[in-house]
C-alpha cells in the first residue's frame, strides 16, 4: 500500500519508488462516519446495507449514496455516482412516506438511465442501454442532459454562459499542480506547457494536499 508521496518518490510501506509523475487512480473512501456506526463496513469503508438502504438492527437507520454499499439485482455492487445517490434519496423519502401510512418496506432498485462522458473538445461517450454513441453527437447529448438536470432557469443560463465562455476561450477544465519544477525529469518548459503553474511544497508537506483541482465540464 502506498503510504506516502513525495515530490520525485512514492514510498510503498518501507519501499522507495523514484517517479517523477505521479498519478494517483486508487479512488476515493467512504466519510469516516460510516466506522463509526458499528456494522459492518467493506474495505473503501462503505456501510453494507440491507436493501431497503438500512443498517442491521435499525430499520429506521438509513445509509445512502456514496457511503452506501448495495449490489444490485445482477449481483454487482452499485457505482458511487450522483445517479444512485439521487435516486436513493427519493427511495427513502418515499420509504418515510410509507412507514407514516403503515405500508410496508420494498427494496430499493437502482433505474439505470445510462453513462456519459467527455472524452474530448468536441467529442463525447454515451451509452443509454443497449444504444452506444460517440462523437461529436455524444457530446451534444452530454452538454443537453448536464443542463437540462440542473435546477433552476437561472442555474442553467449561468452554466451555459460559462461554459460558452470557457469553451471560446479554451479555458483549461482541469488543473492539476501535483509537483515542482525541481522534480527529477521535470523543466521549466514542462511546467508551461501543462499550464500547470509548479508549486514548492516544504519537505513537510504532502503534495496530494497541495494539489489544486478544478473539474468544470465541458472540457478536454
Ligand atoms: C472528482 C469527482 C468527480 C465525480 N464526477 C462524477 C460525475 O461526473 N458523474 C457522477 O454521477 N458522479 C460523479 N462523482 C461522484 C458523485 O460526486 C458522488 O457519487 C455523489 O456526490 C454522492 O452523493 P452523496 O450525497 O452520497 O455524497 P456527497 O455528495 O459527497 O455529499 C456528502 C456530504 O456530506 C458531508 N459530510 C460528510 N461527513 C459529514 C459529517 N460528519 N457531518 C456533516 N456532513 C458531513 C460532506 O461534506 C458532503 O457535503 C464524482 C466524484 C468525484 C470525487
Amino acid at each position: 500500500m502506498v503510504n506516502r508521496i513525495e515530490p520525485g518518490t512514492v514510498w510503498v510501506g518501507d519501499e522507495k519508488i523514484p517517479a517523477s509523475v505521479i498519478l494517483w487512480a486508487a479512488g476515493v473512501a467512504a466519510s469516516p462516519l460510516g466506522r463509526k456506526l458499528g456494522v459492518p463496513i467493506d474495505r473503501a469503508g462503505r456501510v453494507l446495507v440491507h436493501p431497503d438502504l438500512t443498517i442491521p438492527g435499525h430499520p429506521e437507520v438509513f445509509v445512502i449514496g456514496d457511503l452506501a454499499a448495495l449490489n444490485d439485482e445482477n449481483g454487482k455492487l452499485l457505482p458511487g455516482v450522483a445517479p444512485v445517490a439521487i435516486q436513493q434519496g427519493d427511495w427513502v423519502a418515499d420509504t418515510i412516506a410509507r412507514d407514516l401510512e403503515n405500508q410496508p418496506r420494498r427494496n430499493f432498485r437502482y433505474h439505470d438511465k445510462g453513462s456519459l462522458a467527455t472524452i474530448g473538445r468536441a467529442a463525447a461517450v454515451a451509452q443509454f442501454g443497449k444504444f452506444e454513441l460517440s462523437g461529436y453527437f455524444a457530446w451534444l447529448a452530454w452538454l443537453f442532459i448536464h443542463i437540462l438536470f440542473l435546477i433552476g432557469f437561472r442555474n442553467r443560463l449561468m452554466v451555459m454562459i460559462q461554459w460558452a465562455w470557457s469553451y471560446l476561450t479554451y479555458e483549461r477544465g482541469a488543473r492539476l499542480i501535483t509537483g515542482s519544477d525541481e522534480l527529477p525529469g521535470w523543466t521549466k518548459e514542462d511546467s508551461g506547457a501543462t499550464g500547470a503553474s509548479p508549486v514548492h511544497p516544504g519537505a513537510d508537506t504532502n503534495p496530494l494536499e497541495t494539489a489544486a483541482v478544478t473539474i468544470t465540464p465541458p472540457r478536454h
